[in-house]
């Protein structure tokens, strides 16, 4: 669980998977126990294409003579291809293919890996004449293959990747992860480089905390992955220009993600591959180390390597170093960064301060006007009916629930308050009628006993857990009386309203219990046995008063949100820091409660586009 930082059942998984022991997990459907085995299927597949071509590479005459000698050519020690797993995969049409068919393995599951293709009814080797690097899983299988050409020509692709399958995400993947995992933990950090071999060549010369994106640009979901193990990296640029520029956006992304980001510069034309077969170890790792500088140190070097002189240049160099510290998600580093870079850019902290609040300004703004966008074009598909008539609304346990809800379209606040005081009243007035009944509480577990409590008790066990409040005073002195009965195990009678000296409070109970078709007013008498379809009616009504609850007090949070948002744009634009960071926390909430909104929306059925 330590080591990669994974729950407790998913560490007992790996571990299971690792040695092969069968683990018996509760109930899993036949749908999930195929794509399970299938997926099973194409990881055996996967793993014996991994063993054949390392034998390919180590005891084929044709792999020793092409693949082994290219490695040896490029200094790479036979340990080394062994720890990776590297291979060769000969440079016949279907070699590979025809040898895995004999195995007992599928044209379709050689395809759908993209082992091979299909041509005119014959598979061929998508990888021929290619000395094959595995990419594996953090357990170490084998997942998907990169096949480096042997050819010099031009035309020739360097790389051929598998494609995405169903064992293979491209950008949920490190190359070397598996191999790397116990050196970050020790080291606390992870070097990032660019290609297989510059993997291979630092962990050859006992750099082994290193990982590579695989050339593509590094995803959110990479960094995530990193993040399970340190919060610090190190990237390892070449030292060519066009690199560098590509992979700049690349350490915004890191930033963003809150990772402490170094970076070292190769010395130009090398790369991490090349460069440690220049230098004997110790002095590759000296260079990593002594080299590697702070994000914003590494932009200004890459200023000076260019047009220190050029002021354009050096404006343009500072925004994006300001642009940098922006997305630093944590204040106290942010602030940090601040003072480094006012004494490197020899700017004062204020200066650069307030610029960066204008970056961080602008984006709240942009967020908060794709939130405003969103709004109007829900109003503009009618999606504003804030609260939609439940449809099951049945007159029978809740009188004005269904033909009160079309007035309450619009958002004017009194219409609010109005409807807040309905959905108040239903919900107290079902409690009058029907409190006092034994209700049988939905879904018992399992060969239980079917169990009842009285409905009043039910609907305050909601209430509390969901922390609702009934505001009109009248019926809260009414729902008090039942909250206060309820702390007894027992449920108030009319008398027990009566006694209470409002004459409001009175006639509501009065009203509410002498309904126009029943004459009595007694509990007993009103007292009969719940059909289990006007329990369920009962419950309906109930979940839908709670839903409607939680509705409105959703839309006066939002209301009051986007209030305050409104008097905050003034301070912003006063370059007010506490009110830059008071914005971001009320978009943060605002988002929440969209997702709420939207949830309460799909309870009742209604589409609301994401
Ligand atoms: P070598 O040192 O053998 O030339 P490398 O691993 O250093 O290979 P780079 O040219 O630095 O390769 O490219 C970095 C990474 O980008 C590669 O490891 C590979 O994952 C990916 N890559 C490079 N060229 C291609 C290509 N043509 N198609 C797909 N991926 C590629
Ligand atoms: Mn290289």
């Amino acid at each position: 669980m330590e080591l990669d930082k994974l729950s407790f059942p998913q560490a007992i998984r790996q571990l299971a998977e690792r040695y092969g022991i069968e683990l018996e997990e509760e109930e899993i459907s036949l749908e999930q126990q195929q794509a399970r085995s299938e997926r099973d299927s194409l990881l055996a597949l996967n793993s014996w294409a991994q063993n054949w071509f390392s034998e390919q590479l180590h005891d084929s005459e044709e792999g020793k003579a092409f693949g082994r000698s290219y490695f040896e050519s490029r200094g790479f020690r036979s340990e080394t291809l062994k720890t990776f797993k590297i291979g060769y995969c000969p440079d016949s049409w279907d070699a590979m293919s025809k040898a895995a068919v004999e195995a007992g393995y599928t044209a379709e599951r050689l395809q759908a890996l993209g082992l091979a293709k299909n041509k005119d009814g014959r598979l061929w080797d998508f990888f021929k004449g290619r000395v094959m690097f595995p990419i594996r899983d953090l357990t170490g299988r084998p997942i998907a293959f990169g096949g480096r050409t042997l050819s010099t020509e031009k035309k020739v692709a360097k790389y051929f990747n598998s494609p995405e399958s169903v064992l293979y995400h491209k950008g949920d993947v490190l190359f070397g992860m598996h191999l790397a995992k116990p050196a970050i933990a020790k080291e606390d950090r992870v070097l990032l480089v660019e290609g297989y071999t510059d993997v291979m060549a630092l962990h050859q010369a006992g750099i082994e905390h290193v990982v590579s994106s695989s050339g593509t640009a590094l995803t959110v979901n990479q960094i995530k992955l990193i993040r399970r193990y340190t919060k610090n990296i190190t990237v390892l640029f070449d030292g060519d220009a066009a690199g560098i520029r590509a992979s700049l956006r690349g350490i915004d992304l890191l930033l963003a993600e809150g990772l402490n980001v170094n970076v070292v510069l190769f010395p130009d034309g090398d790369d991490p591959d090349s460069y440690s077969k220049k230098v004997p170890a110790d002095l590759l790792k000296r260079y990593i180390e002594d080299e590697a500088k702070d994000f914003v140190a590494f932009k200004l070097e890459l200023l000076a390597r260019g047009s220190a002189d050029d002021p354009v240049k050096r404006t343009e160099m500072i925004h994006s170093i300001l642009g940098s510290i922006a997305v630093i998600p944590d204040a106290i580093q942010q602030g940090i960064y601040v003072k480094l870079a006012s004494e490197e850019l020899a700017l004062s902290e204020d200066v650069l301060q307030s610029e960066i609040n204008k970056v961080i300004r602008a984006k709240l703004l942009e967020e908060q006007k794709a939130l405003k966008r969103e709004e109007f074009r829900k109003q503009r598909m009618g999606e504003q009916v804030p609260f939609p008539p439940p449809a099951h609304a049945t007159p029978d346990w809740s009188d004005e629930g269904g033909k009160s809800a079309d007035s309450f379209l619009g958002g004017a606040m009194a219409e609010e308050e109005a409807h807040r005081t309905v959905i108040e009243r239903d919900l107290v007035r079902r409690m009058l009628r029907f409190g006092g009944r034994d209700f049988t509480l939905p879904e018992p577990p399992e060969g239980a006993a079917p169990e009842t409590v009285a409905f009043a008790r039910y609907v305050i066990s909601f209430m509390e857990s969901l922390n609702f409040e009934i505001q009109h005073s009248v019926f809260a002195k009414v729902y008090g009386v039942f909250v206060e009965h309820a702390r007894a195990e027992t449920v108030p009678s009319i008398e027990d309203f009566m006694k209470l000296p409002d004459p409001e409070v009175q006639s509501f109970v009065v009203g509410a219990v002498l309904d126009k078709h029943e004459v009595s007013s007694r509990w007993e008498e009103v007292h009969q046995i719940y059909s289990a379809r006007e329990e369920d009616l009962l419950n309906k009504a109930l979940m839908d008063s709670l839903h409607l609850l939680k509705m409105s007090d959703n839309r006066r949070e939002i209301r009051e949100i986007q209030e305050q948002l409104a008097t905050l744009n003034d301070a912003i634009g006063r370059n007010d820091e506490a009110a830059v960071e008071s914005m971001r926390k009320l978009i943060e909430r605002r988002k929440a409660l969209d997702e709420q909104k939207r949830n309460i929306a799909t309870y009742f059925g209604t589409a609301i586009l994401p």
